[in-house]
């Protein structure tokens, strides 16, 4: 890439260490400098308009420019910028937003807390899990069973549940109390001639058969996005979370349901819980609750962990928990806000009433002949394209070229995924496939 040295992307190569990319590259190519964003678009620091088919990183689900959200914000900071949650000190904004989430669960649920990002809000909740059994007296009961493919963060208790070998290799991760099980993703690992029901049954016995082996007495919980996100949206088979509590309950296992990406309509139900019947004992919330206008992330536990919790807090005389930014008054104010915006503008409705058409453009795509198949749910969705010769190189090729037509979207592995906001049109989804298929042609007229 030609730069000049004093452009952004130079500046950006020379002063910033950049995330999730390989930085030798980075160093040669530099990044894309986005400038500002409009509803479902964003702009490149030349004009070039883009279609942001995986909402930022899933999660500006009322769109880009809200202005809303930029006068809650402002309201809010003239107002109270800041304080914290320590020391028996709260304050009206993250006191408006814990209840407004606990009015929103689909089960009753006891306390929320809030944190800035979904790894930091997994961080705690393993804490807690471990907190939980230590105030049992149950010391060994710490191991945690995350899965293949799942995704929960990167900082250091979250990365470990992740079953992603790059958030592993060289950071001298998983800690050794995370294992992992299988992935439930259907037909996507499966053997060849299973159904769908001998799948979820051999998932579930590989589950069982881990617990078994490692000892019911030392695994304290079980972690699971409702639906895998940063693993290439990957969709459980049927029965398999009916399945999952059953052995859960079997052996006292605690259930933590990562909805970070799924929370908040993105599944087509309010909480992908309810799309599945996961009725976990911590939810972990984050991305879609503010839109990611500002970072926030928040954990919602069960009345049965919160007693528990309480009174080994006495015992010890305080929780020696707490971040800087927890319940940050400014960022709560503004995800109130979008709550709202989500609710008035009836996102949800808007994803109930267009996902079948997001499912069939998909389905249609899948005929592509670079495409092997097709999966998704709500909103939620991804094409698996043939692998070229070198297995896990086709998504982002392909994520490539469709950011040269104009759609950013996500390669995962052999995959890309697509997660658009949900203030999405009909014809603006039309629209994002047709760049889809566009760039699809494109590279097939290359390897032709
Ligand atoms: N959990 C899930 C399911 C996620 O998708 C992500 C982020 N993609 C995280 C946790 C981590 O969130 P953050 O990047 O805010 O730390």
């Amino acid at each position: 890439m030609n730069m000049l040295p004093n452009s952004i992307e130079a500046r950006d190569i020379r002063s910033q260490m950049p995330a999730v990319a390989d930085m030798r590259k980075h160093e040669e190519t530099g990044s894309l400098v986005i400038e500002r964003g409009e509803g479902i678009y964003v702009f490149d620091n030349n004009g070039k308009r883009y279609i942001e088919g995986l909402a930022g990183l899933w999660s500006v689900a009322v769109g880009f420019g809200e202005e809303r959200l930029a006068k809650a914000a402002y309201e809010q900071m003239a107002k109270l910028p800041y304080y914290h949650i320590f020391n028996y000190k709260t304050h009206s904004p993250s006191v408006d937003l814990a209840e407004k989430i606990l009015s929103m669960m689909p089960f009753e649920m006891s306390k929320v807390h809030f944190a800035s990002s979904g790894s930091e809000a997994n961080d705690l909740s393993v804490k807690l899990v471990w907190y939980y059994n230590n105030a049992l007296g149950r010391k060994d009961k710490k191991k945690i069973i995350g899965r293949i493919k799942g995704y929960h963060g990167v900082t250091i208790a979250a990365a470990s549940i992740n079953g992603l070998p790059r958030n592993h290799e060289s950071f001298d991760l998983p800690l050794d109390r995370m294992i992992h099980t299988s992935c439930p993703s259907y037909p996507h690992f499966g053997k060849d001639g299973e159904t769908e029901a001998e799948f979820t049954e051999r998932t579930l016995q590989e589950l069982e058969d881990l617990i078994l082996k490692e000892g019911p007495e030392t695994i304290a919980a079980f972690w699971g996005e409702p639906v895998m996100g940063a693993g290439g949206v990957l969709i459980p088979a049927a029965g398999y979370w009916e399945g999952v509590q059953k052995i859960l309950k079997k052996y006292d296992i605690l259930l933590v349901a990562d909805e970070v990406i799924c929370g908040f309509g993105r599944t087509g139900k309010m909480f992908a819980c309810e799309t599945y019947d996961i009725v976990p004992d911590i939810l972990v919330l984050s991305k879609q609750l503010s839109s990611s206008y500002l970072p926030l992330s928040a954990i919602v536990i069960n009345d049965k962990l919160y007693q528990v919790i309480a009174d080994e807090s006495h015992r010890i005389g305080s929780f020696g928990h707490g971040f800087t930014a927890s319940g940050h008054p400014v960022v709560t104010a503004v995800a109130l806000e979008n709550l709202k915006i989500i609710e008035e503008r009836d996102l949800l409705g808007n994803v109930q009433h267009l996902s079948p058409m997001f499912l069939k453009g998909l389905e249609d795509l899948a005929e592509h002949p670079l495409v092997s198949s097709w999966r998704g749910i709500g909103l939620l969705g991804a094409l698996e394209l043939k692998p070229a010769e070198k297995a896990g190189v086709m998504g982002t090729k392909v994520a490539d070229r469709m950011q040269e037509e104009g759609l950013i979207i996500r390669g995962i592995v052999d995959a890309i995924c697509f997660c658009p906001p949900m203030i999405i049109t009909e014809e603006q989804i039309n629209d994002m496939f047709a760049v889809a298929r566009k760039a699809l042609d494109l590279v097939a007229a290359e390897q032709a």
